[in-house]
């Protein structure tokens, strides 16, 4: 293989204050990129028709990353082991969160299949809100969902559990039910996850370390040694984020922390599109599109929840996060 050859590409697996790991045929470089680079990709990254005007102020553009994980980087090689990143390749996907109060789109992870929003059937009992958020993230990433419900071991600790996921069974979001103690519906969940990236979501204790264990032997230990390094850092601090390869193929990202992603540049009125057992209803309100679908008189979403054809508590969530933007 020849070492200068400019045309070497690779994903970046890991970052950590301006150095990105970049996995390429087999190899693993650390690279970084050069402050002149790291402007010019600012830019080229960003579509600069969607840059809202309030950023090119920001001084703090300056610390915004443009590199993600799961990025296709190209770079050229520079010593041992080590290299510059020279270019980043268009993205296929991206999951987004606002930082800066709301004033530039970081990148959380670039190039994904799908997001698996992660909770317990119990201990802790699932917030629904919460799950509602990632998945409306998931929508917003135009990204496929499946939603995994750990500990199912006990199950018997939750009698609301059938009735709460029809909501989103209904809505067409696939469940995978799971227990790291029984090893009950590892396999499928592990055929979801093959020859594909996977970004999981979910707050700590629901079970994702003993889930990723079960995975694959020690994978969990890891993953938690990258959260764990998160804490004590500054809040501006880029999140430290790690892409951990699957044995079987395929590739995950766990995102410690990150409650908020997706919502960049959703706009209210393209919110009810978002939650899909909604958007069938859009436009056939009295005030067409301009229903917020809140107290508006013949609004087509509150009749299909007074008739029970939209969960109320799926129109909760609408309504929440329809306060937000
Ligand atoms: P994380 O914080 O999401 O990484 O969660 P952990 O994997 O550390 O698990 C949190 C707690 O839930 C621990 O006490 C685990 O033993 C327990 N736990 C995890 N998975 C299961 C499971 O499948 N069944 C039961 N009964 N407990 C589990
Ligand atoms: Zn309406």
């Amino acid at each position: 293989m020849n070492s200068n050859n400019e045309d070497d590409t690779g994903f970046v697996y890991r970052k950590t204050l301006g150095h990105y790991t970049v996995h390429a045929n087999g190899r693993e470089l650390d690279c970084v990129l050069s402050s002149l680079i790291h402007k010019q990709l600012i830019y080229s990254t960003a579509d600069p028709a969607s840059l809202p005007r309030r950023v090119q102020a920001v001084r703090e553009l300056d610390h915004a990353d443009p590199v993600a994980i799961g990025d296709r980087v190209r770079f050229v090689e520079a010593g041992k082991d080590s290299g510059m990143i020279t270019e980043i390749l268009p993205r296929r996907s991206k999951i987004s969160r606002p930082a800066y109060q709301r004033a530039i789109e970081q990148v959380i992870a670039a190039n994904v299949d799908q997001v698996l929003p992660v909770f317990a059937v119990a201990d802790p009992t699932p917030k629904w809100g919460l799950l509602d958020r990632y998945l409306v993230s998931a929508e917003s990433s135009k990204l496929p969902a499946l939603i995994v419900i750990t500990k199912m071991d006990l199950a018997w600790k939750n009698k609301q559990l059938d009735t709460d996921l029809e909501a989103y069974r209904r809505a067409g979001y696939p469940v995978q039910m799971v227990s790291a103690t029984t090893g009950k519906g590892i396999e499928k969940l592990k055929a979801a996850l093959q020859d594909r990236t996977s970004v999981l979501v979910g707050k700590s204790g629901v079970g994702k370390t003993s889930l990723l264990n079960a995975i694959q032997p020690g994978l969990g230990l890891r993953v938690k040694a990258v959260s764990q390094g998160e804490q004590g850092k500054g809040r501006h601090t880029t999140t430290h984020l790690e892409m951990f390869d699957l044995d079987f193929g395929g590739t995950l990202v766990d995102t410690p922390g990150i409650r908020e992603f997706g919502l960049w540049e959703v706009a209210g009125e393209d919110l009810a599109y978002l939650f899909p057992e909604m958007a069938n209803y859009v436009g056939h309100c009295k005030f067409g599109l301009s229903c917020r679908h809140d107290r508006e008189p013949g609004c087509a979403v509150r009749q299909a929840v007074v008739s029970g054809e939209i969960n109320p508590h799926r129109y909760k969530s609408y309504m929440n996060l329809r306060g937000e933007l």
